[in-house]
């Protein structure tokens, strides 16, 4: 006995991430925005789930867009993906970096008045032309040039000369909100902005924003948490095909009295007398401690909720309706999975289903779901017409 224990794997909880999943959701959001390619946004390790794997799943279906926050995020993917693979940088880059971001062969999307000189000085130097993002701010104060900046560089004969300006983008503050005015101020904004850049085309909508219309779409749309199943739109059934679930280990389970305290602060007493589990996930595996009290786990679908806090490793869990002996040591409870998708995860812990994916910790055995490899015939037919 003692040996089949030292065999099997340890028992921690199961991060499953379906590859296959998220290559089903590139090819249904470019159904809807054909014919505007889709670019895969992959920053913050592709929302948690792992750059290098998701990205080269999409590759595979003829994805060549690919969007990260940080230069170091470009430098971990660009040795994984074909050389004609586009990666672009959506926070530019700080003064310094721009020698290795050129060498890289990797594409800046420039934010700011001085990032654009900076880039362009490297330009001169080496003699030619650099390829170049620019992004303009339309309506949410974060990155990129305003109207009148956007104006001043595209007036700027030299130096607008030394920028391949491959795209011009904008990036909406609402986009999950169908019937918010934002988005419309946001469209004009950005349509002013593209009037001045009349060789440069437009990349506009977010995952929400390509629900949003024709419109928002623009020549290319990026896309983030639809990808990873997250709902682009709120309010209304999510259209995305789930990609994550997390079980994890029931690791003690005991009956308590009518007045038994529970977890940190003594914050949850039993009313009545109780079966409960601790199982093996807290807020270091970046299960939110504002889940207490409001989240549950299931065991198929029976809802088991987290009782008092959650703490750094373990939660609690409620299990007194379930038939006694049902759950036991390792007994695996879901926590994200068929009956607790993302977005109800987020909205008990009060945010965002991003939040979830991207602090998902680093504790849990990770199991990837492989990605389909299409037969190249029909590889290359997609690549043609996502190229167009
Ligand atoms: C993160 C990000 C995206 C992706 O947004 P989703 O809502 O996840 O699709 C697109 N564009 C910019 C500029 C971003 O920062």
């Amino acid at each position: 006995m003692f040996e089949m224990n030292m065999r099997t794997e340890p028992v921690s909880g199961r991060l499953v991430i379906d590859l296959a999943a998220i290559q089903t959701n590139y090819r249904f959001l470019c159904s809807i925005a054909a014919p505007a390619p889709v670019a895969a946004v992959v920053k913050a390790d592709a929302y948690g789930l792992g750059a290098v794997a998701v990205s080269k799943a999409l590759c595979a279906i003829g994805c060549q867009d690919f969007f990260v926050a940080h230069l170091n995020e470009a430098v971990a993917i660009v040795p994984h993906l074909p050389s004609a693979a586009r990666v672009y940088v959506l926070n530019g880059l700080m003064p310094g970096e721009e020698g290795q971001c050129a060498d890289l062969g990797v594409i800046p999307v420039l934010n700011g008045v001085e990032q654009v000189e900076n880039w362009a000085r490297l330009a001169r130097s080496q003699g030619g032309m650099l390829p170049a993002v620019l992004q303009v701010d339309s309506g949410m104060s974060r990155l990129g040039l305003s109207l009148a900046e956007a104006s001043a560089i595209a007036h700027n004969k030299p130096l607008r000369d030394m920028l391949d300006l491959k795209w011009l983008i904008s990036h909406l503050a609402c986009a999950d909100e169908r019937d918010s005015e934002q988005n419309l101020h946001q469209l004009a904004t950005f349509r002013d902005a593209c009037a001045l850049f009349p060789e440069t085309p437009g990349c506009f909508a977010n995952s929400g924003g390509i629900f949003l219309g024709a419109d928002f779409r623009g020549a290319m749309v990026r896309s983030g948490i639809a990808l990873y199943g997250g709902a682009p739109t709120s309010g209304g059934p999510n259209p995305m095909t789930p990609v994550v679930s997390l079980t994890v280990p029931v690791v003690q389970t005991r009956r308590v009295s009518t007045g038994a305290k529970v977890g940190y602060g003594g914050a949850f007493q039993a009313d009545r007398p109780m079966v409960l589990a601790t199982i093996a996930a807290g807020y270091a595996d970046g299960l939110p401690r504002s889940l207490g009290d409001f989240g549950a786990a299931w065991l198929g679908a029976i809802r088991l909720p987290i009782v008092g806090r959650v703490s750094m490793d373990t939660m609690t869990i409620d299990i007194s309706h379930l038939d006694p002996g049902t759950v036991g040591l390792g007994t695996q409870v879901e926590l994200i999975g068929h009956n607790s998708p993302i977005d109800a995860v987020a909205e008990a812990a009060g945010t965002i289903s991003y939040e979830i994916l991207t602090r998902l910790g680093r504790r849990f055995r990770r199991v990837l779901i492989e990605a389909v490899s299409p037969p190249p015939s029909a590889n290359s037919q997609s690549e043609e017409e996502l190229r167009l």
